[in-house]
């Protein structure tokens, strides 16, 4: 296995000689350049110069990273890319203000391709069990806390207010299984290289709402643990119910979850159960 090297600044003038003497030396290189004072063409040239090593080059500009957090308090769901944003907190302002400057950037050089990939709400972890979330400190996410509550670190979990306008009572949200998402990555970074794409946004969600309730359930079975609730207030800034329109990644990156909440709960607790106290305790 040739050994794999990320250059930033690959199509420049040092990067493009430095990647093909890479390519020539057996290595395969990875070009992350934003062509801001290079050219895609020296990329082209230096796979020619390499001939059959220039398969070795992949060159990549840029995708996001966004969040479902930037609908807000959506008024209705499913929530489309279309759907007004805006932002609650530190964390989801980041998100917006990134989205917002990757717009002006193609509004001012629309040679950029850009993919804003606006992730639901992440969990389980690779089947394998070998890697999954290991949150320093207090969990703020759901299912990172019932993992903790079902391992014994935490006697309960509190569930967020009980009173939303749900069949029972508590949040919905679209959860979508990690392996899933990371799939998401890889069919935008296919679409990178279609010569139509601008600047784009793209759900990341699998299209179906599950309250809190459910997924304590669903875990509940899926690992056999009992999870003790507390019933609490509503937590300020989140929204009701949150779920993804999936039809524009579907059609357009040639991308669907294939999990369910049975399979992230599954792989959360084959996590879980063999890492109860994450990376550090295997060190
Ligand atoms: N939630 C909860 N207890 C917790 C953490 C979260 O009841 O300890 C609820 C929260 O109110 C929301 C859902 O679980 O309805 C998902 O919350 P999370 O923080 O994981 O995602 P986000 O709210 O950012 O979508």
């Amino acid at each position: 296995m040739p050994s794999r090297i990320l250059v930033t600044g690959g199509a420049g003038y040092i990067g493009s000689h430095t990647v093909l003497q890479l390519l020539l030396g057996g290595y395969e290189a990875v070009v992350v350049d934003n062509l801001d004072n290079s050219s895609e063409i020296a990329i082209k040239r230096v796979k020619e110069l390499a001939s059959e090593r220039g398969s070795n080059l992949t060159f990549h500009k840029l995708v996001f990273s966004s969040s479902a957090t930037v609908y807000g308090w959506p008024k209705e769901v499913p929530c489309t890319e279309e759907f007004p944003i805006s932002a609650t907190n530190p964390y989801g302002r980041t998100k917006l203000f990134i989205e917002e400057i990757c717009r002006d950037i193609y509004q001012s050089d629309s040679t950029w391709k850009i993919i804003l990939l606006r992730y639901f709400n992440p969990v389980g972890a690779h089947p394998t069990g070998y890697i999954g979330e290991d949150p320093r400190g207090f969990p703020n996410n759901l299912m990172p806390f019932v993992q903790q509550v079902a391992v014994g670190r935490r006697p309960a979990l509190t569930v967020f207010g009980t009173d939303y306008g749900t069949n029972d009572g508590t949040g919905v949200r679209d959860y979508i299984h990690v392996v899933d998402l990371a799939d998401g990555h890889i069919s935008a970074l296919n679409k990178l290289s279609d010569a139509s794409v601008g600047c784009e946004v793209y759900n990341l969600g699998t299209g179906k709402g599950t309250s809190v309730l459910e997924m304590v359930a669903a875990f509940e079975k899926a690992s056999g643990k009992k999870i003790p609730l507390v019933m609490a207030g509503r937590r300020p800034g989140d929204a009701e119910v949150v779920y993804a329109e999936t039809d524009k990644a579907e059609r357009e990156l040639n991308w669907k979850a294939k999990f369910g909440i049975d399979e992230m709960c599954r792989d959360q607790w084959n996590w879980a159960s063999k890492n109860p106290y994450g990376y550090e305790a295997s060190k």
